[in-house]
């Protein structure tokens, strides 16, 4: 797929921009001087990238042309989260004055409509805020179908990310004396409701700062502390 969609965007800014600069290295520390730049994150949700590989990667236009692709060359961050890969529009902008440029913002009504095309919805929007007394029975059975996805995806991602915490903390996690445990223990529980209303539901901080809260419950001799939320905790300190 890579070899594939290097063809695609060859004559694009992104990959004149790739091919001037010697790495990805030096574009994160360009941006990191431009405070007043970002990174076009375009569209890094896990559905449409499942919708992009099931059309070998690509969106193309009536007319047959790509105007949008899975993007993997960079790491994106989007409301905190960092994402492997997303979807950009042939011609972004890469470098832009807010989180999406321009050309991936205009390209956003697209998406979404071409994303619940695919998803056989028809053409007025379901939404799961839509009330289920106005849907027709196919809608309804639409709709519950896509409400089955999500739940059955959410559920593996987040067994995904538990496996990923469980690992952290097996290789890099140390014990402590009881009496930092205590102290390190009492932190944590002051500041749950922060973490709460800071780190969303279902998100690897989350989960990270839950499985450390279980497993501190236990008592010194079955918990091993991660070095990373010892950190986190002296900065709630
Ligand atoms: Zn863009």
């Amino acid at each position: 797929m890579n070899g594939h969609h290097v063809d695609h965007v060859s004559t694009t800014t992104l990959s004149r921009f790739h091919h001037h600069l010697a790495s990805h290295d030096i574009v994160m520390r360009l941006i990191s001087i431009l405070d007043s730049a970002y990174i076009c994150h375009g569209y890094p949700k896990r559905e449409y990238l499942d919708f992009a590989h099931s059309h070998k990667g690509v969106f193309r236009n009536r007319s047959g042309e790509v105007r949008a692709q899975i993007d993997s060359s960079l790491p994106v961050l989007m409301k905190g989260e960092v994402y492997q890969s997303t979807i950009r529009t042939t011609d972004c902008a890469f470098v832009a004055d807010s989180p999406l440029c321009d050309k991936c913002k205009e390209y956003g009504p697209v998406l979404r409509s071409t994303y619940s095309r695919w998803l056989g919805k028809s053409t007025d929007e379901i939404s799961k805020f839509t009330n289920n007394r106005f849907l027709t029975s196919p809608q309804k059975k639409t709709k519950l179908k896509q409400l089955q996805e999500t739940v059955v995806h959410e559920r593996r991602e987040r067994m995904a990310l538990s496996q990923q915490v469980e690992r952290l903390t097996s290789t890099s996690g140390i014990e402590v004396e009881s009496s930092l445990h205590q102290d390190l223990f009492s932190i944590m529980k002051d500041n749950s409701s922060k973490i709460s209303s800071q780190f969303p539901e279902g998100t690897f901080r989350r989960l990270f700062w839950e499985q450390q809260f279980q497993s501190a419950l236990k008592g010194p001799k079955q918990m091993r502390w991660h070095p990373t939320m010892i950190r986190l905790i002296a900065f709630f300190r």
